[in-house]
Protein backbone atom coordinates (compact mmCIF):
# COMPACT_ATOMS: atom_id res chain seq x y z
CA UNK A 1 0.00 0.00 0.00
CA UNK A 2 1.36 3.19 -0.85
CA UNK A 3 -0.25 6.96 -0.59
CA UNK A 4 0.74 10.21 -1.49
CA UNK A 5 0.06 11.51 2.15
CA UNK A 6 -1.18 10.14 5.14
CA UNK A 7 -2.71 12.01 8.28
CA UNK A 8 -2.33 10.28 11.71
CA UNK A 9 -5.13 11.49 13.59
CA UNK A 10 -8.84 12.58 12.56
CA UNK A 11 -9.09 15.12 15.31
CA UNK A 12 -9.75 18.67 14.05
CA UNK A 13 -6.19 19.34 13.01
CA UNK A 14 -5.68 16.01 10.89
CA UNK A 15 -9.34 16.61 9.68
CA UNK A 16 -9.10 20.51 8.62
CA UNK A 17 -5.95 19.30 7.06
CA UNK A 18 -8.06 16.52 4.46
CA UNK A 19 -10.48 19.36 4.10
CA UNK A 20 -8.53 22.18 3.09
CA UNK A 21 -6.30 19.57 0.48
CA UNK A 22 -10.17 18.70 -0.90
CA UNK A 23 -10.47 22.79 -1.17
CA UNK A 24 -7.54 23.25 -3.09
CA UNK A 25 -8.47 19.87 -5.56
CA UNK A 26 -5.01 18.15 -4.15
CA UNK A 27 -4.64 15.31 -6.98
CA UNK A 28 -2.63 13.33 -4.12
CA UNK A 29 -3.86 9.66 -3.09
CA UNK A 30 -4.59 10.14 0.73
CA UNK A 31 -5.04 7.76 3.80
CA UNK A 32 -6.99 9.43 7.33
CA UNK A 33 -6.08 7.02 9.77
CA UNK A 34 -8.13 7.03 13.01
CA UNK A 35 -7.17 4.76 16.03
CA UNK A 36 -11.20 5.37 17.11
CA UNK A 37 -14.37 4.94 15.43
CA UNK A 38 -16.21 6.99 13.25
CA UNK A 39 -18.63 9.64 14.45
CA UNK A 40 -21.92 7.97 14.31
CA UNK A 41 -20.32 5.20 16.31
CA UNK A 42 -18.94 7.06 19.17
CA UNK A 43 -21.09 7.13 22.36
CA UNK A 44 -20.41 7.38 25.65
CA UNK A 45 -22.53 5.09 27.60
CA UNK A 46 -22.16 7.64 31.12
CA UNK A 47 -25.21 9.94 29.33
CA UNK A 48 -27.85 7.04 30.37
CA UNK A 49 -25.55 4.56 32.80
CA UNK A 50 -24.26 7.65 35.07
CA UNK A 51 -21.26 5.32 35.22
CA UNK A 52 -17.63 4.94 33.28
CA UNK A 53 -17.92 1.66 31.85
CA UNK A 54 -13.97 1.83 30.28
CA UNK A 55 -15.19 1.31 26.92
CA UNK A 56 -12.99 -0.08 24.36
CA UNK A 57 -10.90 0.03 22.86
CA UNK A 58 -10.95 3.32 23.80
CA UNK A 59 -12.81 6.17 25.60
CA UNK A 60 -15.26 7.75 23.19
CA UNK A 61 -14.51 11.18 24.51
CA UNK A 62 -11.73 11.29 23.70
CA UNK A 63 -10.67 9.04 20.67
CA UNK A 64 -12.78 8.81 17.26
CA UNK A 65 -12.97 11.27 14.31
CA UNK A 66 -13.26 14.55 15.30
CA UNK A 67 -11.11 13.83 17.71
CA UNK A 68 -10.87 15.18 21.33
CA UNK A 69 -13.65 17.47 19.91
CA UNK A 70 -16.97 15.90 19.09
CA UNK A 71 -17.68 15.48 22.71
CA UNK A 72 -16.48 18.70 23.57
CA UNK A 73 -18.21 21.18 24.31
CA UNK A 74 -17.54 23.13 21.12
CA UNK A 75 -16.25 26.51 22.38
CA UNK A 76 -14.33 28.02 19.19
CA UNK A 77 -12.15 30.71 20.58
CA UNK A 78 -12.04 33.60 17.95
CA UNK A 79 -9.11 35.25 18.79
CA UNK A 80 -5.07 34.11 18.27
CA UNK A 81 -4.17 35.11 21.46
CA UNK A 82 -6.15 31.79 23.02
CA UNK A 83 -5.54 28.11 21.98
CA UNK A 84 -1.46 27.81 21.64
CA UNK A 85 1.79 28.93 19.68
CA UNK A 86 0.44 28.61 15.90
CA UNK A 87 0.74 32.54 15.69
CA UNK A 88 4.78 32.19 16.64
CA UNK A 89 5.27 29.94 13.80
CA UNK A 90 2.92 31.53 11.20
CA UNK A 91 2.74 35.25 12.16
CA UNK A 92 -0.38 37.07 13.94
CA UNK A 93 -2.58 38.55 11.31
CA UNK A 94 -2.07 34.84 9.38
CA UNK A 95 -3.64 33.36 12.11
CA UNK A 96 -6.12 36.07 12.44
CA UNK A 97 -7.09 35.34 9.15
CA UNK A 98 -7.30 31.75 9.14
CA UNK A 99 -9.38 31.75 12.05
CA UNK A 100 -11.84 33.51 10.30
CA UNK A 101 -11.62 31.36 7.14
CA UNK A 102 -11.62 28.48 9.61
CA UNK A 103 -15.02 29.92 11.25
CA UNK A 104 -16.54 30.55 8.23
CA UNK A 105 -16.05 26.73 7.14
CA UNK A 106 -17.72 26.06 10.59
CA UNK A 107 -20.45 28.45 9.95
CA UNK A 108 -20.62 26.54 6.26
CA UNK A 109 -21.16 23.24 8.53
CA UNK A 110 -24.04 24.40 10.37
CA UNK A 111 -22.58 26.45 13.78
CA UNK A 112 -24.53 28.55 15.53
CA UNK A 113 -24.30 32.15 13.84
CA UNK A 114 -24.20 33.76 17.71
CA UNK A 115 -20.79 34.96 19.15
CA UNK A 116 -20.50 35.25 22.69
CA UNK A 117 -18.03 37.62 24.65
CA UNK A 118 -18.37 40.65 22.48
CA UNK A 119 -21.93 42.53 23.63
CA UNK A 120 -21.25 44.80 26.32
CA UNK A 121 -17.90 46.50 26.73
CA UNK A 122 -18.90 48.33 29.84
CA UNK A 123 -19.13 45.41 31.69
CA UNK A 124 -16.50 44.11 30.29
CA UNK A 125 -14.44 46.94 31.51
CA UNK A 126 -16.17 46.42 34.58
CA UNK A 127 -14.93 42.66 35.10
CA UNK A 128 -11.29 43.79 34.40
CA UNK A 129 -11.54 46.43 36.90
CA UNK A 130 -12.37 43.77 39.52
CA UNK A 131 -9.81 41.55 37.52
CA UNK A 132 -7.08 44.54 38.27
CA UNK A 133 -8.23 44.88 42.05
CA UNK A 134 -7.11 40.63 42.53
CA UNK A 135 -4.65 41.02 40.51
CA UNK A 136 -5.21 38.76 37.58
CA UNK A 137 -4.75 39.59 33.69
CA UNK A 138 -8.59 39.42 31.97
CA UNK A 139 -8.07 37.86 28.13
CA UNK A 140 -11.18 38.73 26.49
CA UNK A 141 -12.30 36.36 23.85
CA UNK A 142 -15.21 36.01 21.29
CA UNK A 143 -16.58 32.78 21.37
CA UNK A 144 -18.73 30.87 19.00
CA UNK A 145 -20.10 28.08 21.10
CA UNK A 146 -21.09 25.03 19.04
CA UNK A 147 -21.98 22.83 22.03
CA UNK A 148 -21.63 19.53 22.88
CA UNK A 149 -24.37 17.41 20.83
CA UNK A 150 -24.18 20.39 17.34
CA UNK A 151 -20.25 19.90 17.30
CA UNK A 152 -21.22 16.20 16.96
CA UNK A 153 -23.32 16.71 14.16
CA UNK A 154 -20.84 19.14 12.84
CA UNK A 155 -18.21 17.00 12.67
CA UNK A 156 -20.19 14.04 11.53
CA UNK A 157 -20.86 16.48 8.44
CA UNK A 158 -17.03 17.25 7.73
CA UNK A 159 -16.68 13.33 8.27
CA UNK A 160 -18.84 12.43 5.58
CA UNK A 161 -17.92 15.72 3.45
CA UNK A 162 -14.51 14.37 3.37
CA UNK A 163 -15.32 10.52 2.87
CA UNK A 164 -17.12 11.39 -0.05
CA UNK A 165 -14.79 13.57 -2.04
CA UNK A 166 -12.38 10.98 -2.15
CA UNK A 167 -10.06 10.65 0.54
CA UNK A 168 -9.81 7.10 2.41
CA UNK A 169 -10.57 7.23 6.27
CA UNK A 170 -9.65 4.02 8.21
CA UNK A 171 -11.03 4.44 11.51
CA UNK A 172 -10.17 1.50 14.38
CA UNK A 173 -6.64 1.39 13.09
CA UNK A 174 -3.59 2.04 15.49
CA UNK A 175 -0.29 3.40 14.22
CA UNK A 176 2.08 1.25 15.92
CA UNK A 177 5.54 2.80 14.87
CA UNK A 178 7.24 5.19 11.89
CA UNK A 179 9.28 3.66 9.51
CA UNK A 180 12.35 5.59 8.85
CA UNK A 181 15.07 5.44 6.43
CA UNK A 182 17.97 7.39 5.98
CA UNK A 183 16.29 10.26 8.04
CA UNK A 184 13.18 10.80 5.61
CA UNK A 185 9.94 9.12 6.60
CA UNK A 186 8.96 6.11 4.27
CA UNK A 187 5.58 4.86 6.27
CA UNK A 188 4.03 3.69 9.45
CA UNK A 189 2.99 0.70 11.09
CA UNK A 190 -0.73 -0.21 11.60
CA UNK A 191 -2.63 -2.56 13.35
CA UNK A 192 -6.82 -3.37 14.10
CA UNK A 193 -6.69 -1.24 17.65
CA UNK A 194 -9.11 -4.34 19.16
CA UNK A 195 -6.50 -6.79 18.12
CA UNK A 196 -3.91 -4.23 19.45
CA UNK A 197 -5.62 -3.94 22.94
CA UNK A 198 -5.89 -7.32 23.14
CA UNK A 199 -2.22 -7.36 23.15
CA UNK A 200 -2.00 -9.28 19.59
CA UNK A 201 0.95 -7.71 17.58
CA UNK A 202 1.04 -10.59 14.68
CA UNK A 203 -0.95 -8.55 12.25
CA UNK A 204 0.85 -5.29 12.43
CA UNK A 205 1.28 -4.24 8.56
CA UNK A 206 3.17 -1.82 6.78
CA UNK A 207 1.62 0.95 4.93
CA UNK A 208 4.42 3.61 3.23
CA UNK A 209 3.85 7.16 1.85
CA UNK A 210 5.72 10.37 0.31
CA UNK A 211 4.59 12.34 3.61
CA UNK A 212 3.21 11.28 6.83
CA UNK A 213 1.14 14.36 9.00
CA UNK A 214 1.28 13.56 12.96
CA UNK A 215 -1.88 14.83 14.21
CA UNK A 216 -2.11 13.11 17.12
CA UNK A 217 -3.64 15.08 19.67
CA UNK A 218 -3.41 14.89 23.77
CA UNK A 219 -4.58 11.41 23.53
CA UNK A 220 -1.74 10.69 21.36
CA UNK A 221 1.56 12.72 23.50
CA UNK A 222 2.41 9.83 25.06
CA UNK A 223 2.68 8.12 22.02
CA UNK A 224 4.69 10.78 20.58
CA UNK A 225 7.05 10.82 22.65
CA UNK A 226 7.98 7.37 22.66
CA UNK A 227 8.14 7.81 18.55
CA UNK A 228 10.49 11.26 19.56
CA UNK A 229 12.58 9.18 21.77
CA UNK A 230 12.95 5.57 19.47
CA UNK A 231 13.60 8.07 16.05
CA UNK A 232 15.41 10.59 17.36
CA UNK A 233 12.81 13.69 16.38
CA UNK A 234 14.31 16.59 17.98
CA UNK A 235 11.40 17.56 21.20
CA UNK A 236 12.14 19.04 24.54
CA UNK A 237 9.94 19.15 27.96
CA UNK A 238 7.39 21.20 27.82
CA UNK A 239 4.86 22.79 30.35
CA UNK A 240 2.75 20.35 32.92
CA UNK A 241 -0.82 21.65 33.90
CA UNK A 242 -2.01 20.05 37.27
CA UNK A 243 -5.62 21.39 38.10
CA UNK A 244 -8.97 20.68 39.21
CA UNK A 245 -12.11 21.66 37.86
CA UNK A 246 -14.07 23.73 39.82
CA UNK A 247 -18.28 23.98 39.76
CA UNK A 248 -20.34 26.61 41.74
CA UNK A 249 -24.06 27.35 40.76
CA UNK A 250 -24.90 29.45 37.57
CA UNK A 251 -26.08 32.53 40.01
CA UNK A 252 -22.27 32.89 41.02
CA UNK A 253 -20.77 33.10 37.17
CA UNK A 254 -23.89 35.30 36.01
CA UNK A 255 -22.34 38.12 35.64
CA UNK A 256 -19.01 36.44 33.48
CA UNK A 257 -21.45 34.02 31.69
CA UNK A 258 -23.88 36.70 30.59
CA UNK A 259 -20.75 39.06 29.78
CA UNK A 260 -18.31 36.96 28.55
CA UNK A 261 -19.58 33.23 28.27
CA UNK A 262 -15.51 32.62 29.19
CA UNK A 263 -13.69 34.10 31.71
CA UNK A 264 -9.91 33.62 30.40
CA UNK A 265 -8.33 34.98 33.58
CA UNK A 266 -4.59 34.58 34.27
CA UNK A 267 -2.21 34.92 37.62
CA UNK A 268 1.03 34.44 39.09
CA UNK A 269 -0.24 34.24 42.82
CA UNK A 270 2.59 34.32 45.78
CA UNK A 271 4.54 32.42 47.08
CA UNK A 272 5.31 30.64 44.06
CA UNK A 273 4.50 33.15 41.24
CA UNK A 274 3.67 29.99 39.01
CA UNK A 275 1.45 31.01 35.78
CA UNK A 276 -2.43 29.75 36.50
CA UNK A 277 -5.58 29.89 34.72
CA UNK A 278 -9.01 29.91 34.16
CA UNK A 279 -9.38 27.37 31.28
CA UNK A 280 -12.91 25.77 29.62
CA UNK A 281 -15.79 27.45 31.39
CA UNK A 282 -19.45 25.75 30.79
CA UNK A 283 -22.15 28.07 31.74
CA UNK A 284 -25.33 25.27 32.79
CA UNK A 285 -22.81 22.92 32.10
CA UNK A 286 -21.32 19.23 33.06
CA UNK A 287 -18.14 17.85 34.64
CA UNK A 288 -17.08 14.95 32.67
CA UNK A 289 -14.64 12.26 32.84
CA UNK A 290 -12.10 11.00 30.20
CA UNK A 291 -10.76 8.13 30.20
CA UNK A 292 -6.97 7.89 28.81
CA UNK A 293 -5.51 4.46 27.50
CA UNK A 294 -3.08 3.70 30.57
CA UNK A 295 -6.58 3.47 33.04
CA UNK A 296 -6.27 7.28 34.35
CA UNK A 297 -9.21 8.81 34.99
CA UNK A 298 -9.57 12.55 34.18
CA UNK A 299 -11.64 14.99 35.03
CA UNK A 300 -13.02 17.79 32.60
CA UNK A 301 -16.56 19.89 31.37
CA UNK A 302 -18.69 20.31 28.43
CA UNK A 303 -21.74 21.72 28.28
CA UNK A 304 -24.49 21.22 25.68
CA UNK A 305 -26.89 23.99 23.47
CA UNK A 306 -30.11 22.68 24.77
CA UNK A 307 -29.31 20.15 27.73
CA UNK A 308 -28.62 22.49 30.76
CA UNK A 309 -27.77 22.22 34.45
CA UNK A 310 -27.62 24.89 37.09
CA UNK A 311 -23.92 24.88 37.60
CA UNK A 312 -20.90 26.54 35.79
CA UNK A 313 -17.61 24.37 35.68
CA UNK A 314 -13.91 25.52 34.56
CA UNK A 315 -10.81 24.44 35.41
CA UNK A 316 -7.93 25.97 37.24
CA UNK A 317 -5.24 24.90 36.18
CA UNK A 318 -1.19 25.60 37.57
CA UNK A 319 1.63 25.25 35.15
CA UNK A 320 4.75 23.66 35.99
CA UNK A 321 8.01 23.48 33.76
CA UNK A 322 10.94 21.10 35.02
CA UNK A 323 14.83 21.26 33.72
CA UNK A 324 17.76 19.24 35.73
CA UNK A 325 17.89 16.41 36.94
CA UNK A 326 14.09 15.71 35.67
CA UNK A 327 12.41 16.59 32.98
CA UNK A 328 9.60 14.43 32.14
CA UNK A 329 6.33 16.58 32.74
CA UNK A 330 4.52 13.79 31.59
CA UNK A 331 5.92 11.35 33.98
CA UNK A 332 4.86 13.92 36.73
CA UNK A 333 1.75 14.52 35.26
CA UNK A 334 0.99 10.80 34.86
CA UNK A 335 2.08 10.26 38.95
CA UNK A 336 -0.33 12.86 40.01
CA UNK A 337 -3.02 11.07 38.23
CA UNK A 338 -2.20 8.19 39.19
CA UNK A 339 -2.30 9.31 43.18
CA UNK A 340 -5.83 11.12 42.63
CA UNK A 341 -7.30 8.00 40.72
CA UNK A 342 -5.60 5.89 43.44
CA UNK A 343 -7.55 7.76 46.56
CA UNK A 344 -10.59 7.72 44.29
CA UNK A 345 -10.63 4.01 43.73
CA UNK A 346 -10.68 4.92 40.03
CA UNK A 347 -13.04 7.69 40.03
CA UNK A 348 -12.75 11.38 39.94
CA UNK A 349 -12.54 13.12 43.44
CA UNK A 350 -14.99 16.26 44.33
CA UNK A 351 -14.15 17.95 47.68
CA UNK A 352 -15.90 21.12 48.90
CA UNK A 353 -13.73 24.11 48.88
CA UNK A 354 -14.54 24.82 53.04
CA UNK A 355 -13.59 20.96 53.69
CA UNK A 356 -10.14 21.99 52.19
CA UNK A 357 -9.70 25.13 54.26
CA UNK A 358 -10.74 22.96 57.47
CA UNK A 359 -8.03 20.47 56.69
CA UNK A 360 -10.66 17.78 56.23
CA UNK A 361 -11.93 15.54 53.59
CA UNK A 362 -15.45 15.79 52.06
CA UNK A 363 -18.46 13.11 52.71
CA UNK A 364 -20.79 12.06 50.55
CA UNK A 365 -23.43 12.84 52.90
CA UNK A 366 -22.03 16.43 53.17
CA UNK A 367 -22.48 16.81 49.43
CA UNK A 368 -26.18 16.68 49.95
CA UNK A 369 -26.23 19.37 52.03
CA UNK A 370 -25.04 22.26 49.67
CA UNK A 371 -26.95 24.09 46.76
CA UNK A 372 -24.36 23.10 44.26
CA UNK A 373 -25.32 19.38 43.16
CA UNK A 374 -22.13 17.57 41.50
CA UNK A 375 -23.01 17.03 37.87
CA UNK A 376 -20.51 14.34 37.36
CA UNK A 377 -22.38 11.78 39.19
CA UNK A 378 -20.17 9.19 40.18
CA UNK A 379 -17.43 11.45 41.60
CA UNK A 380 -16.69 9.76 44.74
CA UNK A 381 -16.24 12.45 47.60
CA UNK A 382 -12.72 12.49 49.38
CA UNK A 383 -9.51 14.48 49.84
CA UNK A 384 -7.59 15.90 46.95
CA UNK A 385 -5.12 17.81 49.13
CA UNK A 386 -3.83 13.90 50.48
CA UNK A 387 -2.79 13.72 46.42
CA UNK A 388 -2.13 16.82 44.56
CA UNK A 389 1.46 18.21 45.53
CA UNK A 390 1.78 21.38 47.87
CA UNK A 391 2.97 23.54 45.38
CA UNK A 392 -0.18 23.66 42.87
CA UNK A 393 -2.40 23.05 45.44
CA UNK A 394 -1.55 26.11 47.37
CA UNK A 395 -1.63 27.99 44.01
CA UNK A 396 -4.74 26.46 42.93
CA UNK A 397 -6.45 27.94 46.27
CA UNK A 398 -4.80 31.23 46.38
CA UNK A 399 -6.00 31.76 43.22
CA UNK A 400 -9.60 30.93 44.09
CA UNK A 401 -9.52 33.44 46.69
CA UNK A 402 -8.50 35.87 43.65
CA UNK A 403 -11.43 34.56 41.92
CA UNK A 404 -13.40 35.89 44.70
CA UNK A 405 -12.67 39.23 44.21
CA UNK A 406 -14.37 38.99 40.62
CA UNK A 407 -16.81 36.96 41.42
CA UNK A 408 -18.28 36.90 44.68
CA UNK A 409 -19.17 33.62 45.87
CA UNK A 410 -16.25 31.94 44.11
CA UNK A 411 -14.45 30.98 47.01
CA UNK A 412 -17.73 29.80 48.95
CA UNK A 413 -17.29 27.07 51.21
CA UNK A 414 -19.67 24.91 49.13
CA UNK A 415 -17.71 25.49 45.66
CA UNK A 416 -16.58 21.84 44.26
CA UNK A 417 -13.14 21.02 43.27
CA UNK A 418 -12.83 18.15 41.26
CA UNK A 419 -9.36 16.23 40.49
CA UNK A 420 -7.72 15.37 38.84
CA UNK A 421 -7.53 17.67 35.84
CA UNK A 422 -4.26 17.25 33.72
CA UNK A 423 -3.12 18.31 30.27
CA UNK A 424 -0.72 16.08 28.79
CA UNK A 425 0.72 18.35 25.98
CA UNK A 426 3.78 19.41 27.69
CA UNK A 427 6.03 17.15 24.77
CA UNK A 428 7.11 20.03 22.49
CA UNK A 429 8.68 18.50 19.09
CA UNK A 430 10.44 21.06 17.63
CA UNK A 431 9.23 21.97 14.44
CA UNK A 432 10.03 25.10 11.94
CA UNK A 433 7.11 26.88 10.22
CA UNK A 434 6.53 23.85 7.99
CA UNK A 435 5.66 21.97 10.86
CA UNK A 436 9.03 19.42 10.09
CA UNK A 437 11.47 18.79 12.66
CA UNK A 438 14.24 16.81 12.30
CA UNK A 439 12.69 13.75 10.03
CA UNK A 440 12.04 14.87 6.25
CA UNK A 441 8.57 14.84 5.13
CA UNK A 442 7.46 14.22 8.54
CA UNK A 443 4.57 16.69 9.81
CA UNK A 444 3.48 17.82 13.02
CA UNK A 445 0.24 19.17 13.68
CA UNK A 446 -2.19 20.47 16.65
CA UNK A 447 -2.30 19.38 20.21
CA UNK A 448 0.06 16.34 20.27
CA UNK A 449 3.12 18.02 19.23
CA UNK A 450 2.55 21.23 21.42
CA UNK A 451 1.36 23.57 18.86
CA UNK A 452 -1.78 23.72 19.67
CA UNK A 453 -4.69 23.64 22.70
CA UNK A 454 -7.91 24.18 21.46
CA UNK A 455 -10.42 23.54 18.60
CA UNK A 456 -9.55 26.58 16.59
CA UNK A 457 -6.02 26.56 16.38
CA UNK A 458 -6.33 23.07 15.85
CA UNK A 459 -8.04 23.46 12.51
CA UNK A 460 -6.24 25.94 11.63
CA UNK A 461 -2.96 24.53 11.77
CA UNK A 462 -4.78 21.87 9.31
CA UNK A 463 -5.94 24.60 6.91
CA UNK A 464 -2.36 25.85 6.94
CA UNK A 465 -0.47 22.32 6.72
CA UNK A 466 -2.84 21.16 3.72
CA UNK A 467 -1.70 24.61 2.25
CA UNK A 468 1.94 23.49 2.98
CA UNK A 469 1.53 20.60 1.16
CA UNK A 470 0.26 22.15 -1.95
CA UNK A 471 3.03 24.77 -2.43
CA UNK A 472 -0.28 27.08 -1.70
CA UNK A 473 1.22 29.13 1.10
CA UNK A 474 -0.15 32.73 0.59
C1 LIG B 1 -14.12 17.16 27.14
C2 LIG B 1 -13.33 18.15 26.33
C3 LIG B 1 -13.81 19.43 26.12
C4 LIG B 1 -13.10 20.34 25.33
N1 LIG B 1 -13.66 21.55 25.06
C5 LIG B 1 -13.04 22.40 24.23
C6 LIG B 1 -13.64 23.63 23.87
O1 LIG B 1 -14.77 23.92 24.25
N2 LIG B 1 -12.96 24.48 23.05
C7 LIG B 1 -11.72 24.18 22.58
O2 LIG B 1 -11.15 25.00 21.86
N3 LIG B 1 -11.13 23.00 22.90
C8 LIG B 1 -11.76 22.10 23.71
N4 LIG B 1 -11.17 20.90 24.00
C9 LIG B 1 -9.86 20.63 23.42
C10 LIG B 1 -9.99 20.29 21.95
O3 LIG B 1 -10.90 19.26 21.77
C11 LIG B 1 -8.60 19.96 21.42
O4 LIG B 1 -7.78 21.09 21.60
C12 LIG B 1 -8.61 19.60 19.94
O5 LIG B 1 -9.49 18.55 19.68
C13 LIG B 1 -7.19 19.26 19.47
O6 LIG B 1 -7.24 18.81 18.15
P1 LIG B 1 -6.14 17.80 17.57
O7 LIG B 1 -6.55 17.49 16.19
O8 LIG B 1 -4.80 18.36 17.82
O9 LIG B 1 -6.21 16.51 18.50
P2 LIG B 1 -7.43 15.54 18.90
O10 LIG B 1 -8.73 16.22 18.74
O11 LIG B 1 -7.10 14.99 20.23
O12 LIG B 1 -7.34 14.40 17.82
C14 LIG B 1 -6.26 13.51 17.73
C15 LIG B 1 -6.77 12.17 17.22
O13 LIG B 1 -5.65 11.33 16.95
C16 LIG B 1 -5.98 10.00 17.30
N5 LIG B 1 -4.75 9.25 17.56
C17 LIG B 1 -3.86 9.49 18.57
N6 LIG B 1 -2.83 8.60 18.50
C18 LIG B 1 -3.10 7.79 17.44
C19 LIG B 1 -2.42 6.66 16.87
N7 LIG B 1 -1.27 6.21 17.37
N8 LIG B 1 -2.99 6.05 15.80
C20 LIG B 1 -4.15 6.51 15.25
N9 LIG B 1 -4.84 7.57 15.76
C21 LIG B 1 -4.31 8.20 16.83
C22 LIG B 1 -6.83 10.17 18.57
O14 LIG B 1 -7.66 9.07 18.76
C23 LIG B 1 -7.62 11.45 18.27
O15 LIG B 1 -8.89 11.16 17.75
C24 LIG B 1 -11.85 19.98 24.78
C25 LIG B 1 -11.34 18.69 25.01
C26 LIG B 1 -12.07 17.78 25.76
C27 LIG B 1 -11.50 16.40 25.96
Amino acid sequence: MKYDIIIVGAGPSGLFTALELIKLDSKKKILLIEKGKRVENRKCPKETKNNCIDCQPYCSITTGVSGAGAFSDGKLSLSPEVGGELPEYIGYDKAKELIKYVDDIYLQFGADKNVEGVKDEDKVKEIRRKAIMANLKLVVCPIRHLGTEKAHDIFKDIQNYIIDSGIELKANLYVDDLIIDNNTIKGIQVIDSYEWKKGNTENIKEIYADKVILSVGRKGADWLKKMCLKHNINHRAGTVDIGVRVEVRDEIMKEINDVLYEGKLIGYPKPYKNKVRTFCQNPSGFVAEERYDNQLSIVNGHSYKRKKTQNTNLAILSSHNFEHPFNQPIQYGRKVAQLVNMLGDNKIIVQRYGDIMDGKRTWQKELNESNVIPTLKDAVAGDLTSAIPYRPMTNIINFIQAMDIIVPGFASPETLLYGPEIKFYSNKVMIDNSFTANIKNLHFLGDGCGLTRGLMMASCSGVQMARLLEDKCI
